[in-house]
């Protein structure tokens, strides 16, 4: 996400001049009637500006959010698709949300996919035993169950596989791609199992997908190609991967045995959550906020995405403290089943379909809330141009500016649906990617205040984007 500064720079310096020929227009007529008549208003955000002050010293003034990450993380821990965690969690939030006292609040049922991980090991049988870190892939087959042994061949990218093919049949092939960003080496993760399996490996092992941590493998998502044999994958850590690298280097032989236990089990019965602040004017005019209630079934989901839902959650919460009813709804959802599926996303949005084009705004946290903060939108540059004014109020959580590109996979199927603008809040990705989908994604990493911060932007900007008479973005037509 790449900060853009020069597109709101000529329109900040038009509307400064508006304001002063505004300011002596004014000054002219007030000069008919009285020398000290009220200040005229110099912007649109001026009316909003106590509310923002009040959402700001609530959501500081406490660390509620992170208290209820806390109890969201510690209660129910990992929070897997056809996981009891996951469905306890999401009646908890549904109760809370009812004690909150949000309206309209209730589950949409989804059926969401199951695959469990059973018992996995991966260790070095050749030259000296040696146990390894790893994590199977979702959606991996399983290993024979005694495991599976093989010699090992370390390539560094499908270009390396495909130079060295014959050397790979029969094989467990390692790729040990670094990490340069998320969107880059991902397709490692979710393509390796397939691109070895065509050169006849038995089976595909990834670098984790996250920079250099404390030996920790990353699981997520692979997906495997339909012409080409279903082999198990899994990953493990950088550390490892390097050590496996220096091995074959080194000693030229180097044998493994892996052992999956991995199932895909029947679908399972799930729900998103949802609750609302309903609009006091336009209440069929909908601002969607949220994160995914779902995890991967290592850690505890708190940065991916527990605090994502709660910070999201929170600023319904605090309108609700506050008694801030905006003109539109602001609608909170908790998605289910983003990491292995996005079946909450896609429900979301067939059942909300003739609604898709009411939503006015989708914005989604699932990047983290390390500082500093950032916002994002995808959508009609005028929009781009009311969210960098109303970005000015959020100094004082360090953000300044709304940055070009933002949306989230659970909130793009709607938005795709009645062409909706989107936003995303996210954090600083290094922290983020260093403990994303491990066991280290606990509550310890992220500070309270990082939490209130998160909660009090999406509070102050789906708060002035529900109440304000222009919808977000209107007048496309003459872009
Ligand atoms: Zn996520």
């Amino acid at each position: 996400m790449r900060i853009n500064a020069s597109s709101h720079v000529p329109y900040l310096f038009a509307r400064r001049h508006l304001r002063s020929l505004a300011l002596m227009v004014a000054l002219l007529l007030a000069a008919g009637t009285s020398a000290s008549g009220p200040q005229p208003q110099d912007s649109w955000l001026d009316g909003y500006r106590p509310m923002a002050q009040r959402v700001i010293d609530t959501s500081l003034g406490a660390p509620f959010a992170w208290r209820r990450l806390a109890e969201l993380t510690d209660t129910f821990g990992p929070r897997f698709s056809g996981s009891a965690n996951l469905e306890h969690a999401i009646r908890w939030a549904e109760a809370e949300m009812k004690r909150d006292g949000l309206e309209n609040v209730r589950l949409q049922p989804v059926h969401v996919p199951r695959w469990v991980r059973g018992t996995e090991n991966l260790e070095i049988v050749e030259p000296v035993p040696s146990s390894l870190a790893m994590l199977g892939l979702g959606g991996s087959v399983a290993t024979p169950a005694d495991g599976l042994r093989a010699e090992l061949l370390v390539v560094g990218s499908f270009e390396d596989l495909r130079s060295r093919i014959t050397d790979a049949r029969g094989k467990i092939v390692l790729f040990n791609a670094p990490f340069t960003s998320y969107s880059e080496t991902v397709t490692y993760r979710t393509n390796s199992a397939s691109e070895a399996a065509s050169a006849g490996a038995v089976a595909a092992l990834v670098r984790s997908v996250g920079g250099m941590g404390l030996r920790t493998p990353h699981t997520g998502m692979m997906v495997y190609s339909e012409d080409v044999p279903k082999i198990p994958a899994a990953a493990i850590s950088a550390e490892d991967a390097e050590r496996l690298a220096r091995m074959q280097a080194r000693d030229g032989h180097v044998e493994l045995r892996l052992r999956m236990g991995a199932q895909t089990l029947p679908d399972a019965q799930s729900a998103n959550v949802i609750g609302e602040i309903t609009g006091h004017e336009r209440p069929e005019e909908i601002v969607l906020v949220g994160g995914h209630i779902d995890s991967w079934d290592v850690g505890t989901g708190a940065s991916d995405d527990g605090v994502g839902c709660v910070v999201t959650w929170e600023a319904l919460r605090l309108m609700k403290a506050l008694d801030l009813r905006p003109r539109r709804t602001v609608r909170v959802v908790l998605f289910t089943n983003e990491e292995n599926g996005l079946r909450g996303g896609l429900g979301y949005r067939d059942a909300f379909a003739e609604e898709a084009a009411q939503h006015v705004l989708a914005l989604e946290s699932d990047s983290g809330v390390f500082a500093p903060l950032r916002l994002g939108y995808t959508g009609p540059d005028r929009g781009l141009q009311t969210l960098s004014d109303i970005a000015t109020l959020l100094t004082r959580l360090g953000i300044d500016r709304v940055g070009a590109g933002g949306g989230g996979a659970d909130i793009s199927p709607i938005a795709r649906a009645g062409n909706v603008p989107m936003m995303s809040l996210g954090g600083d990705p290094r922290r983020y990617f260093t403990i994303h989908h491990t066991q280290a994604d606990t509550i310890e990493r992220i500070t309270s205040d990082e939490v209130s911060r998160a909660a009090a932007a999406i509070a102050v900007v789906a708060y002035i984007v529900a109440d304000m008479p222009q919808r977000l973005g209107a007048y496309t037509a003459t872009n």
